[in-house]
């Protein structure tokens, strides 16, 4: 768990003063996702270089696991968190395996040990270890290089891991691919995380907790859900865009909707012949609705992980869930 109370920070530039954040109150969870979002220059790089000390706090403290931060060995600190950063900051003339061992070296751990750390790391990201062992950096494309950066920060196995803007300068599919398996690390190793994000979908996808900031100040606070169905102010509904209800739609899937309007049971009769379009379970609900939107029937077929039939999803579920009527969602969906 991180606590931030009252946390503020002004930096002085040229004898002036700029408040880069200002009083932030928030609690993130053990074992959390929290991403930090909002315009640039707002202070989450700040925020987030707090808590590993790499800039002072003015005013304030930050606690993780009910220690207070400051009251701890700047370097143990640094050594017990995880921190990737966009432009991966991997050392150019170390190997790739030099560069994850960095911390299990320090601390150290003996070669066997590391060796095969380095091989379990290179799987979760699904690199063969045999074939980067040797190379540098500079021989991998950008979305390998980001990769490695997250293994090296997870070497030591850290609970918190501090990751700004670790996947912003990537191409949106790539993007999108570590994303999700940043989310399928994530499931196993239950580290509390705090993610910087410029991207809302990428902190709708990614977040158990968001915090949006302007100016330094946390706007505001919670799930995706919470801030989607309940944007606390204009600023934030600006932030989040005319479409959060289809935004909405992507935290949610075909299950949670037809258990929301008791659909859900087996169908009855022949679906074998059913000849319009499909969709699983588990599909979210804004894929789910782009395909009702170009199935001629306005309805979809919906499948278990076996193709066994389970109902038929049609455009009325989605009013029902949302209240927004179908020809509407037709408009805001693309
Ligand atoms: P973000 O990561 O949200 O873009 P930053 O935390 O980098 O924002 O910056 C917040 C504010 O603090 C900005 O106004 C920025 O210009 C200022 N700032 C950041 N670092 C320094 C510094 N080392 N000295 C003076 N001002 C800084
Ligand atoms: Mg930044």
């Amino acid at each position: 768990m991180i606590t931030f109370k009252g946390v503020t920070k002004v930096y002085e530039r040229q004898g002036e003063k700029v408040k880069a954040v200002d009083n932030v109150n928030m609690t993130v969870e053990k074992g959390e996702i929290c991403v930090l979002i909002g315009p640039s220059g707002c202070g989450k790089t700040t925020l987030l270089r707090m808590v590993n000390r790499l800039v002072q706090i003015t005013d304030g403290t930050i606690e993780i696991g009910g220690t207070e931060i400051n009251s701890l060995d700047s370097i143990k600190l640094r050594r017990s968190i995880g921190y990737v950063i966009q432009q991966n900051g991997l050392f150019p003339n170390m190997t790739i395996e030099e560069n994850i061992n960095v911390v299990p070296k320090m601390i150290g751990w003996d070669a066997e040990k590391m060796k095969s750390r380095y091989k379990e790391l290179m799987e979760m990201m699904g690199l063969n270890h045999e074939e980067y062992r040797k190379r540098f950096p500079w021989e991998l494309s950008g979305g390998q290089q980001q990769r490695i950066g997250v293994a090296r920060a997870m070497a030591a196995d850290p609970p918190v891991m501090l990751m700004d803007e670790p996947f912003g300068a990537l191409d949106p599919v790539i993007r999108e691919h570590l994303q999700n398996e940043f989310l399928r690390i994530q499931k196993d190793m239950k580290k509390t995380v705090l993610f910087v994000s410029h991207d809302i979908d990428e902190a709708i996808r990614l977040g158990d907790k968001i915090a949006i900031f302007n100016r330094g100040h946390l706007m505001q606070f919670g799930t995706p859900d919470d801030i989607l169905s309940n944007p606390k102010n204009d600023f934030i509904r600006d932030f989040i865009g005319s479409d959060r209800e289809i935004k909405r739609l992507s935290l949610l899937t075909v299950k949670d909707l037809l258990k929301k309007v008791a659909k859900l049971g087996r169908v009855k009769g022949n679906t074998q012949e059913y000849s319009g379009d499909v969709v699983m379970l588990e599909t979210d609900l804004r894929t789910a609705l782009s395909v009702l939107l170009s199935s001629p029937t306005g309805e979809a077929l919906v499948v278990d992980q076996n193709n066994d039939p389970y109902g038929i999803l049609s455009f009325s579920d989605f009013q029902t869930l949302t209240g927004v009527h179908p020809s509407k969602l037709q408009t805001i969906v693309r």
